[in-house]
């Protein structure tokens, strides 16, 4: 909170509280920001590249961002909406801070970001050999925007082996493009907007390389979703879920069932959400408990499964003499997987603070390890999954995978053209237009951009190093295989 004040704090704790209960994340991610240049998010990725860049042999420091907003490649694109040309080492702070990137005292007061944390790195090479055999199945182009390659290998038995890849993100646009923005709270979706704020309009879309916007006939998947104005504030995981069906109906009418969709998306909390009834260790009580569910007023857990793959209830039968319908508890469950101790198990450790490498310290952290319970998925990837369709998630940090980030930037571009209005139909008219002015053509070239970032991370580089080949071969839709070789030599010049 260091250098934000009480009134800031209070407010993030009554966000953070608001997302807690409604699991709604609120339309704009920082309140009282006196700049929005970085809700752009072409703007927002090229200083983030940068300071990736930078970051590979050290920390960086807040004069690192004022250096590299004052370099021609920043200066370029910030020109196209008239912004300032430089910017203070106050404003450099909260730029970093909005990149999420954290201040750390320990490090000789520099900053750090997640891109290269090893779990995330983790989650990334698994997820390069996932994209590996997705991209196996999928028709490529070259930055002409031609067909460069066609799907190799056999058809699989049920005839669906083409793979389209369809990523998903949100993205808010303000009447006033660079004034002031705020918080939109549920609770103030009557009241009136204040003077010079604007309205927003968060859109969520679907693009693909292959199409572009995910449309069938005349019928989009994309969202418009009215900030405070004739709906709720908050955009959420049911209504994700809600759109998702939508767009896979019309993905599977446009391809009339003959193809899989690849459903990607962000690594944020709102898309990693649980169905109501999946299996969760969390809160659950040692013992057994009448009525117990894991969501307040939500459903019973869903069954179990025993590592031989037999099923396991969770609540005693309705018909039990003494607990008819009583959640059985966690000792009961573990004794069951016959994983009981012969001197007990605690609920659990202090804090949820288990000693690490330990599986068997409490009930919590056990039942957490077990292999139903870590292979429990996201809401969205069952639904998607359900409809025979893929989902996988970016890793966390790397908006430079997700190639509709391009695509915002773009619109955005165009949007701070487009005439000022204060009527939010007209408004919607202007951001429908910008978004459809993009070219399916720089959608291709935005797919090869993530899909050469893909490519680098598969064989090994780091992210300063992807960028710094992502730079040199820009003009390639794929890298060389020599890369990392390559890498050495330049490195050692
Ligand atoms: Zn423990």
């Amino acid at each position: 909170m260091q250098g934000y004040g009480e009134h800031y704090a209070r407010n993030l704790h009554t966000w953070i509280c608001q997302y807690m209960t409604d699991n709604k994340l609120p339309l704009h991610r920082y309140g009282n920001c006196s700049t929005s240049v970085l809700d752009d998010e072409d703007i927002a990725q090229s200083i983030q590249l940068r300071l990736l860049e930078k970051a590979s042999t050290s920390y960086v420091r807040t004069q690192d961002v004022v250096e590299i907003v004052a370099t021609p490649e920043i200066q370029d694109k910030l020109e196209y909406g008239a912004m300032r040309t430089t910017i203070t080492v106050r404003t450099a702070q909260r730029w970093l801070r909005k990149l999420d990137w954290r201040y750390r005292r320990k490090s000789n007061g520099m900053y750090v970001d997640g891109h290269e944390r090893d779990d995330v790195v983790e989650y990334r090479s698994t997820f390069v050999k996932r994209w590996a055999e997705y991209e196996k199945r999928m028709v490529t182009y070259n930055n002409d925007g031609n067909i460069s390659t066609t799907p190799k290998g056999f058809p699989i038995p049920d005839g669906r082996f083409r793979l389209y890849l369809v990523t998903h993100d949100e993205s808010t646009f303000y009447a006033n493009d660079r004034r002031k923005t705020k918080w939109i709270h549920s609770s103030e979706k009557s009241a009136p907007q204040r003077k010079g704020e604007g309205a927003s309009l968060m859109v969520s879309d679907f693009l693909t390389p292959d199409w572009g916007p995910l449309i069938h006939g005349n019928q989009a998947a994309r969202l418009i979703w009215k900030a405070g104005t004739n709906r709720d504030g908050w955009f959420g995981a049911e209504d994700l879920l809600k759109q998702v069906e939508i767009a896979i109906d019309l993905f599977e009418a446009k391809t009339n069932g003959w193809a899989v969709g690849l459903w990607m998306f962000d690594n944020a909390p709102s898309h990693q959400r649980r169905a109501a009834d999946a299996l969760s260790a969390r809160r659950m009580p040692k013992g057994p408990k009448a009525g117990w569910t894991h969501r307040k007023d939500g459903p019973k857990m869903r069954n179990g499964t025993f590592p031989d793959g037999s099923s396991q209830a969770l609540y005693f039968p309705d018909d039990h003499p003494v607990m008819p319908g009583w959640f059985k508890g966690m000792e009961h469950i573990i004794r069951e997987h016959n994983l009981w101790p012969a001197n007990g198990l605690k609920a659990q450790c202090d804090g949820f603070k288990c000693p690490s490498g330990q599986a068997d310290c409490c009930c919590h952290r056990l039942l957490f390890t077990q292999p139903d319970f870590i292979d429990q998925k996201s809401q969205l990837e069952e639904y998607i999954t359900s409809r025979g369709h893929l989902c996988d998630y970016y890793p966390k940090y790397h908006c430079e995978l997700n190639f509709i980030e391009q695509y915002w930037g773009h619109a955005k571009m165009h949007y701070r053209t487009s005439p000022q209005t204060s009527d939010i139909n007209e408004m919607e008219q202007n951001v429908l237009r910008c978004l459809d002015n993009v070219s399916l053509l720089s959608i291709r070239r935005y797919a090869n951009r993530s899909a050469r970032f893909i490519s680098a991370y598969a064989q090994g580089l780091s992210g300063a190093e992807a960028v710094w080949a992502n730079r040199k071969y820009h003009g390639h839709r794929t890298l060389p295989p020599a890369l990392a070789a390559e890498l050495k030599r330049e490195a050692r010049k």
